[in-house]
């Protein structure tokens, strides 16, 4: 793919970066990156991917725009509130950048329509909120081999890691990391979480999202990533894998 003047101008910054450079940027351009949620985490994760150039985004996401959503999902204006999430994030996005192919899906995922959607992604963020989809995300992920990008966010403290275990049957799933949902899981209704926390943690995902499909960097493969922005604290801890996982163990 050849880059044309204004494509080389609105990506002039990043093209400067020996690890982007102009083949990076035309990779970025051709590629195709699934985000779960047009929310809090899928906001700033969307923004910064469209901004960069990757060529195509599906979102899902099946609610409409409320007043409470707007103190953190930054792709939705008081003027949308009511709209669907995934037709406010296309509008906002392709005020960013004309360019950028949005898909939306404006349904709930399940096992039955993951199987077509995940079909031609190369990379998948995972910005939803309860277990029961992160489940079935991550078990779609291991079934097409899609490397998955998790994140999670709760008051002042992230977590985000990347699991590889469709691609690589040595490293972690997400539910090596968490085998059985906890009995008590808080969510940001029942105890609220700060905007620009999510920001934070989104933004991680589409810098990591950008270095996985590029294959540059460190990534977080096996190991997962703890911010909390309250104490200023951030720390990296291993994720190993599972022996008997569920989803993907030896007996599963
Ligand atoms: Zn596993």
């Amino acid at each position: 793919m050849t880059l044309l003047a204004d494509q080389i101008e609105r990506y002039s910054r990043q093209i400067i970066l020996k690890d982007i450079g102009g083949v990076g940027q035309a990779k970025l351009l051709d590629s195709t990156v699934f985000i779960l949620g047009a929310g809090g985490l899928g906001s700033p994760a969307a923004f910064y991917l469209a901004a960069a150039g990757v060529g195509r985004l599906v979102i899902a996401d099946s609610d409409q725009v409320e007043l409470s959503n707007l103190q953190r999902q930054i792709l939705h204006t008081t003027q949308r509130v009511g709209e669907s999430k995934v037709l406010s994030a296309k509008k906002a996005l392709q005020e960013i950048n004309p360019e950028v192919n949005i898909v939306t899906i404006s349904e709930r995922i399940t096992q039955e329509n993951i199987t077509p959607i995940l079909d031609g992604c190369d990379l998948v963020l995972d910005g939803s909120d309860n277990f029961s989809t992160r489940y079935l995300l991550n078990k779609a992920c291991l079934s097409q081999k899609k490397i998955l990008v998790s994140a999670a966010v709760l008051g002042f403290e992230g977590q985000i890691a990347t699991f590889a275990h469709g691609v690589d049957d040595k490293a972690p799933c997400y539910r090596c990391l968490f085998p059985k949902p906890p009995e008590y899981a808080p969510t940001c209704s029942s105890a609220g979480v700060l905007g620009a926390v999510v920001g934070t943690v989104g933004t991680l995902q589409a810098a990591e999202g950008i270095k996985l499909l590029l294959g540059i960097g460190q990534n977080l493969v096996g190991s997962m990533l703890l911010i909390n922005i309250f104490d200023n604290i951030f720390h990296n801890i291993n994720v190993p894998k599972l022996q008997n996982c569920p989803t993907c163990g030896d007996n599963s």
